[in-house]
């Protein structure tokens, strides 16, 4: 109707033409813009796309073959809390082999660089599965590897595995470090067989995963790991093109008092420079400054390389993409059409997966998978309803429990939930109230029940399409 409209012509001519194209066609239906620019032809009209098109202006250079290099691993560090994760990140970042020791003042700007025997390691310094997951959840996924930490004196505890669950869901290896060893409660042993429990089993029995045996405390082990974290890193050929404008992910954002906002950029690849145009999220700008994370001052950063810029219209969000553009035009009408894009989205936020919109959320026909985290109140009920609900698996459906767990709904299982398109099922248990909170929020189905087979039943209903909403 429109585009007749426009043409000055009667819509139902357009609708034959259509009708003569093979496309069964009423005159409210939109049509895309090749099949409009067909039809304005044969009337003599020629049809331009005026919609804004994101890529269009970013204009993402594709990665040349012969440039692509080895890049440094990007390193999360997960595990239980007390573990000693943050111990960890901090003796490790004093092993680098170039600046030693004393290594000038330590900067926390989200992500730091070290260099080792095998080239350089970068790790995210905000340990934990809040940081993995929320990053994951908006579309960043810039881990390569996960190291575990477990503490050889207290072994796998409930983050543990809800760490190896996050680090499954999202396909990222893990390298093992049982800490503490310098305890002397340390069993390592008991360590291994408590992960091979979990299907994360040791190299030296049988499996695929590297574990060191270190001590944060006493610095112990930490080359060993560092090495064998390079090795992980040689095996995955991790490889990105430097030689083209920057892409990456925002890794941490605030506004300082002194400077603005400032944010840390994870370099994905390309090259980024001082003067460069960039859009972060919904934010534009220009590099006025950029420091590495000693704090030094540096003019260009390359792929895997964690760097603070300054010279941003406002405080971007973890996660969000960062792309450095062609020009200031092109950075502030991208950061304008995403801002007002989000406003629209914020407006309308509707339900991710649920229950009763599984199926038709489900992109194809073929391998449907309803992803399920469980949480019981005691173990034994975890496990059979775990197994319970696998068992409905059939030819159509497949279900997947990407986490199972003992206690209350927490946080972190809302964003697992979040990250990976799955819905969260209680038993017995209810979600604590920042968890609560969170999936009300970011709209993830959270249900809990107290019989078993109303579980079933409902799962099974869902699977088949039967399952109607509830107001
Ligand atoms: P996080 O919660 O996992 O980040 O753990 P932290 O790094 O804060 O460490 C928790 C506690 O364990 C602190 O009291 C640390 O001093 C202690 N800790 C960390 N690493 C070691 C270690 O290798 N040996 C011993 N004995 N204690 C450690």
């Amino acid at each position: 109707n429109d585009l007749a409209h426009k043409m000055s012509i009667k819509s139902g001519q357009v609708v034959t033409k259509l009708m003569g194209m093979g496309m069964m066609v009423t005159v409210n239906q939109p049509i895309d813009p090749e099949t409009a620019a067909i039809v304005a032809s044969e009337f003599e009209y020629e049809i331009k796309n005026v919609a804004f098109e994101e890529i269009d202006i970013l204009k993402e250079e594709k990665d040349v073959t012969e440039n692509l290099k080895l890049r440094a691993p990007i390193v999360t560090v997960m595990g239980h809390v007390d573990h000693g994760k943050t111990s960890l990140l901090d003796a490790l970042r004093k092993t680098d082999v170039v600046k030693g020791e004393a290594g000038g003042i330590t900067q926390h700007i989200g992500a730091y660089s070290v260099n080792t025997n095998h080239g350089k390691v970068t790790f995210l310094d905000t340990p934990g599965h809040e940081a993995f997951t929320s990053m994951r959840a908006r579309g960043a996924e810039v881990t390569d590897i996960v190291v575990l930490v477990v503490a050889a004196d207290d072994g796998v505890m409930p983050q543990t595995k809800e760490a190896i669950s996050h680090a499954k869901s999202a396909k990222v290896p893990l390298v093992v470090a049982i800490n503490k060893m310098d305890s002397a409660n340390a069993k390592a042993e008991r360590v291994m067989q408590q992960l091979s429990e979990h299907d994360v089993v040791a190299e030296e029995w049988g499996g695929d995963v590297q574990m060191f045996k270190v001590s944060a405390l006493k610095k112990q082990g930490l080359i060993e790991l560092m090495d064998g974290i390079a090795m992980q890193a040689e095996m995955m050929e991790l490889k990105a093109d430097a030689c083209k404008r920057a892409v990456g992910s925002v890794v941490e954002a605030k506004l300082d008092r002194g400077r603005g906002p400032v944010a840390t950029v994870l370099i994905k690849s390309g090259t980024l420079k001082q003067g460069d145009d960039f859009v972060a999220g919904e934010h534009a700008g220009r590099i006025r400054a950029m420091y590495d994370s000693n704090g030094e001052k540096i003019k260009e950063a390359g792929p895997s390389d964690p760097v603070q810029i300054l010279g941003i219209s406002g405080v971007p969000t973890a996660g969000d993409k960062f792309n450095a553009v062609e020009d200031d035009k092109a950075a502030k009408s991208v950061a304008a059409h995403r801002a007002q894009k989000n406003r629209e989205k914020e407006l309308m936020k509707t339900s991710r997966v649920s229950l009763e919109n599984f199926l038709k959320s489900s992109p194809t026909d073929k391998g449907k998978e309803l992803r399920l985290v469980v949480k019981a109140d005691v173990f034994g009920s975890a496990e059979a309803l775990v197994s319970a609900l696998k068992s409905l698996s059939n030819k159509q459906v497949k279900v997947e429990v990407i986490h199972s767990g003992v206690g209350t709904i927490t946080e972190n299982d809302v964003n697992l939930a979040m990250a990976s398109g799955a819905i969260v099922i209680g038993f017995n248990t209810k979600p604590d109230s920042k968890a609560h909170t969170l999936a009300l929020q970011e709209k993830v189905d959270v249900r809990s029940y107290s019989i078993i087979y109303e579980v079933i039943d409902e799962v099974k209903m869902a699977m088949a399409g039967l399952l109607s909403p509830v107001f």
